[in-house]
C-alpha cells in the first residue's frame, strides 16, 4: 500500500470510531487469524448486577451488606462497584450512605479485597482468596457457586472472621451483537480465544453462550500475555481485545492491540487500535479496512 492508502485508511477508521495508532498497526491488522479476547468488559457488558444473595448466618441482608460494602467501597474493580451500589438498597433511600470505617484495607488483584470492619476480618472474593486465607468453604457454599457458574454468573464468597457467611451471585450479560461477532470471525477463518481473570466455570458457560471453543480461565495479567505469545510462537498472527489494566501486557505482547474506548486509560494506551465505540463489531471493521488497504486486489 502506498502511504497514501495507508493515510486514507486510518482516516476512515477514525471517521468510524476506530482510531489506528500508525501505518504499522493498519498493516498488522489484515495478517490477523487469530483473537485473544478478554471477558469481563470486553465480551460481557462489564456492568455486573448481583442477582442472588444466600446467607450462611444469621445476619440480616443489611448488616451484611453494610460490612461488605465498607470492604469493597476502597476497591476500583467493576464487581466492588456492583456489590456497593446493591448495598444502598438496604439503606433506604440514601443516596450516598456512609459505610462504616475500613481499617487494613488491601485488594489482591484477580482474587477480592480484606478488611477489618466493625472489628471483623471480612474477606470479598473468589475461592483463592479464602484458601491464601486458610479458610474452609463449606460444602453448602460450594454447591452454591457451582449453581451460579452454570448459569454464567461469578459467584463471590465473603468470610466474616474466618467463616463463610455469603456468597453473592453476579450477573454480567454478553454484549449485544457478541455471537454473530464470533461467527462471522469464524467464517472469516479467523480463530477465537477467550481469557479471564474469573472462574473456570462461569469462564466456560460465557464462553459456550459466545461460541468460543478455547477458554483459559483463572489467568494472571502475564498468563494473558503468555498466551499470546505461544499462539504466535505457533505461527498465529495474533490480536488481543481487552479493556482492563490485567490486558495491558497481552495487548503489548500481541501483534495488533485493539483496547475497548470505555475500557481504562492504561488498557487504552497499551493498545494500536482503539475501538471508540466500544463496539464489538468494530474488531471486523478494523480488519476488513486493513484487508482493503493492504490487499492486492484494489
Ligand atoms: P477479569 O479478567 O474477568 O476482568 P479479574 O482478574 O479482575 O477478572 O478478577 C478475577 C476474579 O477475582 C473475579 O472474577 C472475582 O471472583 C475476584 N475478584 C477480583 N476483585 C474482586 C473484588 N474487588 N471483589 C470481589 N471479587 C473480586
Ligand atoms: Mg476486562
Amino acid at each position: 500500500a502506498t502511504p497514501t492508502a495507508v493515510m486514507v485508511g486510518t482516516g476512515v477508521g477514525a471517521s468510524q470510531g476506530v482510531l489506528i495508532k500508525g501505518g504499522q498497526a493498519l498493516e498488522s491488522a489484515h495478517k490477523v487469524n487469530c483473537i485473544v479476547f478478554d471477558k469481563t468488559g470486553t465480551l460481557t457488558v462489564g456492568k455486573p448486577v448481583i442477582v442472588n444473595t444466600k446467607l450462611l448466618t444469621k445476619m440480616v441482608l443489611r448488616e451484611f451488606y453494610e460490612l461488605v460494602a465498607a470492604a469493597e467501597v476502597n476497591s476500583e474493580h467493576p464487581l466492588a462497584k456492583a456489590i456497593v451500589e446493591y448495598a444502598k438498597k438496604f439503606r433506604g433511600d440514601e443516596e450516598n450512605p456512609s459505610w462504616p470505617e475500613a481499617r487494613d484495607f488491601v485488594s489482591i488483584t484477580g482474587h477480592g479485597v480484606k478488611a477489618t470492619v466493625h472489628n471483623k476480618e471480612i474477606l470479598v472474593g473468589n475461592k483463592s482468596l479464602l484458601a491464601d486465607h486458610n479458610i474452609a468453604v463449606p460444602g453448602v457454599a460450594e454447591d452454591i457457586l457451582a449453581e451460579a457458574e452454570k448459569m454464567a454468573q461469578t459467584g463471590i464468597l465473603v468470610s466474616i472472621n474466618g467463616e463463610v457467611a455469603g456468597v453473592l451471585a453476579v450477573s454480567d450479560p454478553l454484549k449485544p451483537g457478541a455471537q454473530e461477532v464470533i461467527s462471522i470471525l469464524k467464517s472469516m477463518k479467523i480463530r477465537s480465544i477467550m481469557v479471564t481473570g474469573d472462574n473456570w466455570g462461569t469462564a466456560s458457560s460465557i464462553a459456550r453462550e459466545v461460541g468460543i471453543e478455547s477458554v483459559i480461565a483463572e489467568a494472571k495479567p502475564e498468563q494473558k500475555a503468555e498466551k499470546v505469545k505461544d499462539l504466535q510462537a505457533s505461527g498465529y498472527t495474533v490480536a488481543m481485545v481487552g479493556d482492563g489494566i490485567n490486558d495491558s501486557p497481552a495487548l503489548v505482547a500481541a501483534d495488533v492491540g485493539m483496547a475497548i474506548g470505555a475500557g481504562t486509560d492504561i488498557a487504552i494506551e497499551a493498545a494500536d487500535i482503539v475501538l471508540m465505540k466500544s463496539n464489538l463489531e468494530d474488531v471486523i471493521t478494523a480488519i476488513d479496512l486493513s484487508r482493503k488497504t493492504f490487499s492486492r486486489i484494489r
